[in-house]
């Protein structure tokens, strides 16, 4: 641990530079303090050296506390008290503060560069004991212990552990999860909410999704860790539950805040409902050789998430696969295919179909899918059952249509000139393909 003294602490202030220089200089003389007795600190009446702290700024602190181990202890003993605490680690992190809450995000960025420097030198174990101790004195941090709309406290927590622990290696950040999870009833929390009916806890599923994103997952977007986090939270459940999981922490919410269940089953949701989700998969499955994330398993929990709570609506499965992209449509649509699914297949290839009409997407990716998946069957025989299957597919949509419009469903009118559009579309590029 001792090596990462040797790191860049980013900027410093003009202020903490010189503090800096004037305590390098401190330190030095310590180290002859064997020959010249007492230091300037040590000789210091204890009042005094926190008259001198509390003229700091946590990042002044943070950047003193690294001066020397005698400067990192006293600086420890200093913030272990309960005036500089009740002074420093604010908690407005409600809408009536608003004002203050970008201030306070960044005040606990502040705070995780100050004990990541000022615990240095303790063992990974002592360090997150001392950290959490604190921490979780603050109930807004705690799941479940705040009900207040638009409370920020999980983001400034995620700043906190990010700058806290950035650097970290993976034993230490499993080390990091287990101790959240002590303090935190992460794990308990979580069984008893996957285990239940989707839906019928929605404050507390809300309470889990807000937690974990935003203290674990989205402050490392985009990057390993992010992926680390996720495997740790999803690894202790079986499958059934982990597709449930997923969808508590991705899933499409309702204007009210609430997860959409329901909402995926009954109508086709907007283009980026479910965009988060898909990104979720992607970047799960994104390199399964490394994590342990099989295609079959990637094809297990697609299947089980997108029946839940029960089998999602064709144009929302269609929009799903088509986000996650080529790998996971391809595994899905294939697999369904060797298990002879074909009419299920031939179905949800004309939603796909529709939604690259209506999104926008180019429709020659539709067509080499549809290709590729035409190579999954062995024999003409099947082949031909496969194309036959695709057309009459486009037929039994533009019927139902047709029918919903008799019924007097006006704004299905728009949806049969996107299908017949799309089906020109695709079959333009299709017979180009082939005859090219
Ligand atoms: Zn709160």
């Amino acid at each position: 641990m001792g090596k990462r003294i040797c790191r860049s602490y980013g900027q410093q202030t003009h202020k903490a530079r010189l503090l800096k220089k004037q305590s390098v200089r401190t330190a030095t003389s310590l180290s002859h303090g064997g020959t010249g007795g007492p230091s300037f600190f040590q000789r210091l009446p204890v009042e005094v050296l926190h008259i001198i702290l509390d003229q700091l700024s946590v990042l002044e602190m943070s950047v003193f506390s690294m001066v020397s181990k005698e400067i990192t202890k006293y600086v420890l003993d200093y913030i272990s008290s309960q005036k500089w605490r009740n002074k420093t680690i604010i908690q407005s992190f409600h809408p009536s503060a608003c004002p203050e809450q970008k201030c306070t995000v960044e005040h606990y960025r502040h705070l995780g560069l100050l004990y990541k420097r000022c615990t240095l030198l303790l063992p990974t174990k002592d360090r997150l004991k001392l950290i959490f101790s604190k921490f979780s004195q603050i109930p807004c941090f705690m799941l479940e212990q705040c009900l207040v709309p638009g409370c920020t406290a999980f983001v400034s927590f995620g700043v906190f552990l990010k700058t806290l622990i950035a650097g970290w290696d993976e034993l230490e950040s499993h080390r990091v999860f287990n101790c959240l999870c002590v303090v935190t009833n992460l794990m308990q929390k979580t069984e008893g909410i996957i285990t239940a009916k989707p839906g019928v806890q929605p404050h507390r599923e809300l309470q889990l999704r807000l937690f974990c994103r935003c203290v674990l997952l989205d402050p490392w977007a985009n990057q390993p860790e992010c992926q680390f986090w996720l495997t740790q939270l999803l690894k202790p459940w079986p499958m059934v539950s982990q597709a449930h999981l997923l969808f508590i922490l991705y899933g499409p919410l309702q204007p009210g805040g609430i997860l959409g269940w329901q909402d995926v089953v009954e109508r086709a949701l907007t283009p980026g409902s479910l965009w988060s989700l898909a990104e979720a998969i992607s970047f799960l499955f994104g390199k399964p050789e490394l994590k342990g994330w099989t295609t079959p398993l990637m094809f297990s929990i697609v299947m089980e998430l997108t029946a839940v709570p029960e089998p999602w609506h064709l144009e929302n499965l269609a929009r799903f696969l088509l986000l996650c992209g080529n790998h996971v449509s391809y595994t899905v649509l294939a697999s369904k295919a060797l298990f002879g699914h074909v009419s299920e297949v031939s179905r949800l290839i004309i939603y796909i179909i529709l939604v690259c009409e209506k999104d926008g997407y180019h429709m020659s990716w539709v067509v080499n899918i549809v290709q590729q998946i035409f190579k999954v069957f062995s024999t003409s025989t099947e082949r031909f059952f496969f194309i036959q299957h695709l057309e009459n597919s486009f037929s039994q949509l533009t019927r139902e249509i047709c029918e919903s419009i008799a019924e007097n469903q006006a704004e299905d009118r728009e949806m049969l000139f996107i299908l017949l559009e799309s089906s020109a579309r695709f079959h333009t590029k299709f017979l180009h393909t082939l005859l090219k």
